[in-house]
Protein backbone atom coordinates (compact mmCIF):
# COMPACT_ATOMS: atom_id res chain seq x y z
CA UNK A 1 0.00 0.00 0.00
CA UNK A 2 1.20 3.24 -0.93
CA UNK A 3 0.19 5.63 2.24
CA UNK A 4 -1.13 9.00 1.37
CA UNK A 5 -1.58 12.54 3.55
CA UNK A 6 -3.84 15.13 1.39
CA UNK A 7 -3.36 18.17 3.43
CA UNK A 8 -5.50 21.40 3.02
CA UNK A 9 -5.57 24.15 4.38
CA UNK A 10 -9.36 24.07 3.73
CA UNK A 11 -10.39 28.02 4.85
CA UNK A 12 -12.12 28.89 1.34
CA UNK A 13 -14.23 26.25 1.46
CA UNK A 14 -15.74 27.34 4.89
CA UNK A 15 -15.74 31.52 4.24
CA UNK A 16 -16.70 31.14 0.31
CA UNK A 17 -20.11 30.26 -0.61
CA UNK A 18 -19.13 30.05 -4.26
CA UNK A 19 -16.39 27.46 -3.16
CA UNK A 20 -18.31 25.80 -0.98
CA UNK A 21 -20.72 24.97 -3.60
CA UNK A 22 -18.13 23.32 -5.75
CA UNK A 23 -16.19 21.65 -2.57
CA UNK A 24 -18.57 20.91 -0.05
CA UNK A 25 -16.61 18.86 2.15
CA UNK A 26 -13.36 20.24 0.70
CA UNK A 27 -10.72 20.04 -1.74
CA UNK A 28 -9.00 17.22 0.15
CA UNK A 29 -12.20 15.26 1.14
CA UNK A 30 -12.72 15.13 -3.31
CA UNK A 31 -8.98 14.17 -3.80
CA UNK A 32 -8.96 11.29 -1.26
CA UNK A 33 -11.78 10.21 -2.83
CA UNK A 34 -10.28 9.38 -6.21
CA UNK A 35 -6.89 8.58 -4.56
CA UNK A 36 -8.42 5.82 -2.85
CA UNK A 37 -7.84 2.57 -4.22
CA UNK A 38 -6.37 -1.55 -3.05
CA UNK A 39 -3.26 0.32 -3.40
CA UNK A 40 -3.90 3.53 -1.94
CA UNK A 41 -4.57 4.46 1.60
CA UNK A 42 -5.24 7.87 2.25
CA UNK A 43 -5.35 10.44 5.29
CA UNK A 44 -6.34 14.12 5.33
CA UNK A 45 -5.13 16.95 7.41
CA UNK A 46 -5.54 20.24 8.07
CA UNK A 47 -5.19 23.61 9.85
CA UNK A 48 -7.68 22.85 12.09
CA UNK A 49 -5.72 19.81 13.25
CA UNK A 50 -3.11 19.62 16.09
CA UNK A 51 -0.31 20.51 14.31
CA UNK A 52 -1.57 20.90 11.25
CA UNK A 53 -2.40 17.25 11.59
CA UNK A 54 1.31 16.69 10.61
CA UNK A 55 3.15 15.06 13.87
CA UNK A 56 6.25 13.15 13.11
CA UNK A 57 4.35 9.96 13.23
CA UNK A 58 1.84 10.75 10.39
CA UNK A 59 5.18 12.03 8.31
CA UNK A 60 6.64 8.77 9.49
CA UNK A 61 3.37 6.62 7.86
CA UNK A 62 3.38 8.97 5.12
CA UNK A 63 4.51 7.68 1.60
CA UNK A 64 3.40 10.84 -0.53
CA UNK A 65 2.47 14.01 1.04
CA UNK A 66 0.05 16.01 -1.23
CA UNK A 67 -0.49 19.86 -0.51
CA UNK A 68 -3.13 22.62 -1.02
CA UNK A 69 -2.58 25.98 0.12
CA UNK A 70 -3.08 29.35 -0.07
CA UNK A 71 -4.71 32.23 1.76
CA UNK A 72 -3.16 30.20 5.27
CA UNK A 73 0.63 29.63 4.09
CA UNK A 74 1.64 31.96 7.33
CA UNK A 75 -0.32 29.98 9.27
CA UNK A 76 1.53 26.70 8.95
CA UNK A 77 3.79 27.24 11.86
CA UNK A 78 7.96 27.00 11.44
CA UNK A 79 8.53 23.58 13.14
CA UNK A 80 6.24 21.72 10.92
CA UNK A 81 7.61 23.26 7.38
CA UNK A 82 11.11 22.07 8.92
CA UNK A 83 9.34 18.55 9.59
CA UNK A 84 7.75 18.08 6.48
CA UNK A 85 10.99 19.24 4.49
CA UNK A 86 13.26 16.65 6.49
CA UNK A 87 11.02 13.96 5.52
CA UNK A 88 11.01 14.62 2.29
CA UNK A 89 15.09 15.18 2.54
CA UNK A 90 14.90 11.45 3.88
CA UNK A 91 12.63 9.99 1.05
CA UNK A 92 8.76 11.28 1.53
CA UNK A 93 7.10 12.20 -1.58
CA UNK A 94 5.55 15.73 -1.80
CA UNK A 95 3.34 16.98 -4.47
CA UNK A 96 2.69 20.53 -4.07
CA UNK A 97 -0.73 21.78 -5.90
CA UNK A 98 -1.62 25.20 -7.56
CA UNK A 99 -1.32 28.11 -5.06
CA UNK A 100 0.91 25.83 -2.93
CA UNK A 101 3.77 27.19 -4.77
CA UNK A 102 3.89 29.79 -2.43
CA UNK A 103 3.92 27.80 0.71
CA UNK A 104 6.93 27.73 3.09
CA UNK A 105 7.15 24.28 2.83
CA UNK A 106 7.09 24.18 -1.62
CA UNK A 107 9.37 27.25 -0.56
CA UNK A 108 12.00 26.05 1.96
CA UNK A 109 12.17 22.92 -0.61
CA UNK A 110 13.10 25.08 -3.87
CA UNK A 111 14.85 27.58 -2.18
CA UNK A 112 13.90 30.57 -4.12
CA UNK A 113 11.05 33.34 -4.64
CA UNK A 114 8.65 30.79 -6.22
CA UNK A 115 7.28 34.01 -7.45
CA UNK A 116 4.41 33.83 -10.99
CA UNK A 117 2.23 35.96 -13.10
CA UNK A 118 -1.53 35.46 -12.15
CA UNK A 119 -4.77 36.65 -13.31
CA UNK A 120 -8.20 34.96 -12.21
CA UNK A 121 -10.76 35.88 -15.79
CA UNK A 122 -11.49 31.80 -15.58
CA UNK A 123 -9.89 31.32 -18.85
CA UNK A 124 -9.07 28.00 -20.74
CA UNK A 125 -5.73 26.27 -20.09
CA UNK A 126 -4.49 23.66 -22.12
CA UNK A 127 -1.97 21.72 -20.48
CA UNK A 128 0.60 20.07 -23.49
CA UNK A 129 2.10 16.96 -22.14
CA UNK A 130 5.93 18.14 -23.21
CA UNK A 131 7.82 14.17 -21.55
CA UNK A 132 5.18 11.56 -22.70
CA UNK A 133 7.23 8.95 -22.10
CA UNK A 134 7.17 10.28 -18.29
CA UNK A 135 5.37 8.38 -15.57
CA UNK A 136 3.40 10.58 -14.51
CA UNK A 137 2.08 11.36 -18.18
CA UNK A 138 1.14 7.98 -18.98
CA UNK A 139 -2.63 7.62 -20.17
CA UNK A 140 -2.59 11.66 -20.34
CA UNK A 141 -2.18 12.13 -24.43
CA UNK A 142 -0.71 14.90 -25.93
CA UNK A 143 -2.81 17.44 -24.59
CA UNK A 144 -5.79 17.94 -22.35
CA UNK A 145 -7.81 21.03 -21.58
CA UNK A 146 -9.73 22.99 -18.62
CA UNK A 147 -12.32 24.80 -19.61
CA UNK A 148 -11.98 27.68 -16.41
CA UNK A 149 -8.60 28.36 -14.61
CA UNK A 150 -6.69 30.81 -12.61
CA UNK A 151 -4.20 31.52 -15.13
CA UNK A 152 -0.28 31.41 -13.72
CA UNK A 153 2.67 32.75 -16.09
CA UNK A 154 6.14 32.42 -16.38
CA UNK A 155 8.51 34.10 -15.42
CA UNK A 156 7.89 30.85 -12.56
CA UNK A 157 10.89 31.63 -9.92
CA UNK A 158 11.41 28.15 -9.14
CA UNK A 159 15.21 26.40 -9.87
CA UNK A 160 15.89 24.62 -12.65
CA UNK A 161 13.48 21.78 -12.11
CA UNK A 162 14.93 18.13 -13.06
CA UNK A 163 12.00 17.24 -15.48
CA UNK A 164 9.30 19.44 -16.67
CA UNK A 165 6.27 17.34 -17.87
CA UNK A 166 3.68 19.61 -18.56
CA UNK A 167 3.42 22.98 -19.79
CA UNK A 168 0.13 24.96 -19.97
CA UNK A 169 -0.89 27.37 -22.54
CA UNK A 170 -3.48 29.79 -21.27
CA UNK A 171 -6.12 31.51 -23.86
CA UNK A 172 -4.24 34.94 -23.11
CA UNK A 173 -1.59 33.60 -24.75
CA UNK A 174 0.93 33.18 -21.38
CA UNK A 175 2.56 29.80 -21.30
CA UNK A 176 3.71 28.17 -18.31
CA UNK A 177 5.38 25.26 -17.01
CA UNK A 178 2.36 23.61 -15.16
CA UNK A 179 3.97 19.64 -14.23
CA UNK A 180 7.66 20.22 -12.76
CA UNK A 181 9.68 17.47 -10.97
CA UNK A 182 12.79 17.67 -8.75
CA UNK A 183 14.51 15.66 -6.55
CA UNK A 184 15.73 16.53 -2.75
CA UNK A 185 17.58 14.05 -0.89
CA UNK A 186 15.47 11.03 -0.96
CA UNK A 187 12.46 12.39 -1.93
CA UNK A 188 10.67 13.42 -4.90
CA UNK A 189 8.70 16.39 -5.69
CA UNK A 190 6.04 17.06 -8.20
CA UNK A 191 4.55 20.62 -8.70
CA UNK A 192 1.18 20.97 -11.02
CA UNK A 193 -0.42 24.06 -11.58
CA UNK A 194 -4.40 23.26 -11.56
CA UNK A 195 -6.59 23.84 -8.87
CA UNK A 196 -7.95 26.93 -7.87
CA UNK A 197 -10.31 26.46 -5.36
CA UNK A 198 -13.67 28.02 -7.24
CA UNK A 199 -13.47 25.61 -10.27
CA UNK A 200 -14.27 22.07 -9.90
CA UNK A 201 -11.00 20.97 -11.29
CA UNK A 202 -10.27 18.23 -8.87
CA UNK A 203 -13.37 15.97 -10.28
CA UNK A 204 -11.42 16.30 -13.96
CA UNK A 205 -10.61 12.91 -15.38
CA UNK A 206 -7.02 13.89 -16.67
CA UNK A 207 -6.30 16.08 -13.45
CA UNK A 208 -6.62 13.17 -11.60
CA UNK A 209 -5.15 10.67 -13.54
CA UNK A 210 -1.77 13.08 -13.42
CA UNK A 211 -2.03 13.37 -9.60
CA UNK A 212 -2.76 9.82 -9.15
CA UNK A 213 0.51 9.15 -11.65
CA UNK A 214 2.47 11.57 -9.52
CA UNK A 215 1.56 9.36 -6.73
CA UNK A 216 3.07 6.34 -7.81
CA UNK A 217 6.26 7.92 -9.05
CA UNK A 218 6.99 9.97 -5.59
CA UNK A 219 6.28 6.93 -3.67
CA UNK A 220 9.85 6.55 -2.11
CA UNK A 221 12.34 4.06 -3.37
CA UNK A 222 14.16 4.71 0.12
CA UNK A 223 13.39 5.63 2.95
CA UNK A 224 16.59 7.16 5.65
CA UNK A 225 15.79 6.49 9.63
CA UNK A 226 17.88 9.92 10.04
CA UNK A 227 19.81 12.40 8.20
CA UNK A 228 23.24 11.88 9.42
CA UNK A 229 26.77 12.71 8.37
CA UNK A 230 28.75 10.01 9.73
CA UNK A 231 32.30 9.27 10.61
CA UNK A 232 33.29 6.43 8.06
CA UNK A 233 36.41 3.68 8.84
CA UNK A 234 38.51 2.98 6.29
CA UNK A 235 37.70 -0.01 4.37
CA UNK A 236 41.11 -2.68 4.54
CA UNK A 237 41.27 -5.23 2.23
ZN1 LIG B 1 -5.77 30.01 -7.21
Amino acid sequence: MIRVTVWNEFIHEKRKENVAAVYPNGMHAVIADFLKSDEIEVRCATLDDEECGLTQEVLDNTDVLIWWGHTGHLLVPDDVVTRVKESVLKGMGFIGLHSAHHSKVFKALMGTSCNLGWREDGDLERIWTVNPAHPIAKGVGRYFELPHVETYAEPFGIPEPDEVVFIGWYEGGEVFRSGCTFHRGNGRIFYFQPGHESYPIFYDENVQKVIRNAVYWANPVLRDEALTCPHIEKIVK
